[in-house]
């Protein structure tokens, strides 16, 4: 891809014609996640649309001007004007063949993408997922030069980057931010040699053929599997849930608690999960409301004890949201009463959901025996009922979910592999 500067921005980008820009800095994981896919796009639509890379930090005054705050963030140009959404952070490709679709057109992308030549990869070990668990197997298979590739539909890290502070990870005395954890576990991986397949749409998966096509294009074919997927949280399953996703209601507190500066909150949960989030919200947010079902919270005592000391937390327990509307900008909430069955309604500026979570199988299509709780069922070498197939972390039967046991998961499928086809 050709580089530019700021002074030829007027001459290569402003002057006409089709143009993608790349806005990429170094050391910077999503860059490297997205220059492959920028390549292979450039080899087929070079024609149609000039692929440009601007260094961020080198052209400061351009990316101020043009408001570009993060790497990777790819514009698009068409005649001198920008044109579709701007995409950042972990791009997949098929979100840049849309904006392409919407600059020349549904037909010839089409026309141009059914041009490309699949193709099929060997190696000794595909893992699915780049989590703790993931990220664990991958180091080991490394270390013991097996050949590896890592593939997830996101960038590296899986819940523990989205965790604000990790406290009981053993080796760091002081609590560590989950994103530089995940970034630490992930960066020592790859520097290890691990290939990464990530920010992939993961097309199809045969596990008896142990055969994984990514982005429609590429087939990975591997002598073992190691399914590391992890869960997603639960959704509430009530009206309003699916409408107001992402407009108010959040999953994530790390990604969007600093939206609710001195502003109410529902937190929906009595987990640690709800309990350890909601403490957290409370650095920005004035109040705090947790709905819980039961008439306890689950958390742990500890956790417990902390929230009942929080002033700006309360409870309403025995209770389970029904029903979520907007007045304005304001979520309203219709909650019940579980032991009265009365309805009533509670006001807030945003929800936060944190009702347990489910494995991520879907795309499984239900090859796998699994625990009555739908996770999957290993042996204690992590073996799955399928051949040559294996899964770690979160995804799997197990009584405890925390990092230090998909890790665990991750190191004992890896050296049973080892001693397998090492
Ligand atoms: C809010 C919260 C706070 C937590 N805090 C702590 C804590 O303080 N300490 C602690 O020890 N544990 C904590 N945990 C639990 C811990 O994060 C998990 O146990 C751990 O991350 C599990 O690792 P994993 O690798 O199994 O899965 P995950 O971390 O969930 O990673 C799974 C990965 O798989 C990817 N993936 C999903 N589907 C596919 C697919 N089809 N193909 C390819 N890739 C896919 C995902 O993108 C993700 O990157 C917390 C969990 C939550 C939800």
């Amino acid at each position: 891809m050709k580089e530019i500067n700021e002074s030829d921005f007027e001459k290569e980008v402003l002057n006409g014609g089709n143009v993608l820009v790349d806005f990429y800095s170094t050391e910077c994981a999503p860059c490297e996640a997205v220059a492959p896919k920028l390549e292979g796009l450039e080899k087929l639509f070079g024609k149609e649309i000039k692929f440009v890379k601007i260094f961020r930090q080198g052209n400061r005054e351009l990316s101020d001007k043009l408001i570009v705050k993060s790497s990777p963030t790819l514009l698009f140009y068409q005649d001198g004007e920008e044109v579709c959404g701007r995409l950042a952070g972990g791009v997949k490709r098929s979100e840049i063949v849309r904006e392409l679709k919407h600059i020349l057109g549904k037909e010839k992308v089409t026309n141009i993408m059914a041009t490309q030549q699949p193709f099929v990869t060997d190696v000794d070990v595909a893992i699915l997922g780049a989590g703790p668990g993931g990220l664990t197997a991958g180091l080991y298979l490394c270390q013991a030069k097996i050949n590896t590739v890592l593939i997830d539909i996101a960038l590296p890290g899986g819940y523990v980057s989205t965790t604000h502070m990790v406290s009981n990870y053993p080796g760091f005395i002081d609590p560590q931010p989950g994103y530089l954890l995940g970034h630490n576990m992930s960066e020592q991986t790859k520097q290890c040699g691990t290939t990464y397949k990530v920010a992939v749409d993961v097309t199809k998966v045969d596990l008896l053929k142990k055969e994984i096509t990514i982005d429609n294009q590429e087939t990975i074919r591997a002598k073992r599997i190691i399914v590391a997927t992890g869960t997603s949280p639960n959704k509430m399953g009530i009206p309003g849930e699916v409408e107001y996703r992402g407009k108010g209601i959040s999953y994530c507190a790390t990604c969007d608690a600093k939206y609710f500066g001195d502003k109410e909150v529902i937190v929906v949960g009595g987990g640690n999960s709800a309990i350890e989030e909601a403490d957290f919200i409370s650095k920005f947010a004035s109040k705090i409301t947790i709905i819980h079902q039961f008439d306890q919270l689950q958390a742990n005592k500890t956790a417990q004890e902390k929230a009942f000391a929080n002033p700006k937390i309360s409870f309403l327990l025995s209770h389970e949201p029904r029903a979520i509307k907007k007045d304005g900008e304001k979520m309203v909430v219709e909650v019940e009463d579980l032991k009265t069955k009365e309805m009533k309604t509670i006001t807030a500026d945003g929800i936060f959901v944190f009702i347990g979570l489910k494995p991520n199988l879907e795309i499984f299509n239900n090859q796998f025996e699994l625990d009555e709780w739908g996770y999957i069922k290993t042996d204690e070498d992590k073996r799955t009922n399928i051949d040559g197939v294996f899964a770690v972390g979160d995804v799997t039967s197990k009584k405890y979910r925390q990092i230090t046991t998909a890790i665990a998961d991750g190191t004992i499928a890896a050296i049973s592999i080892t001693r397998e086809i090492g």
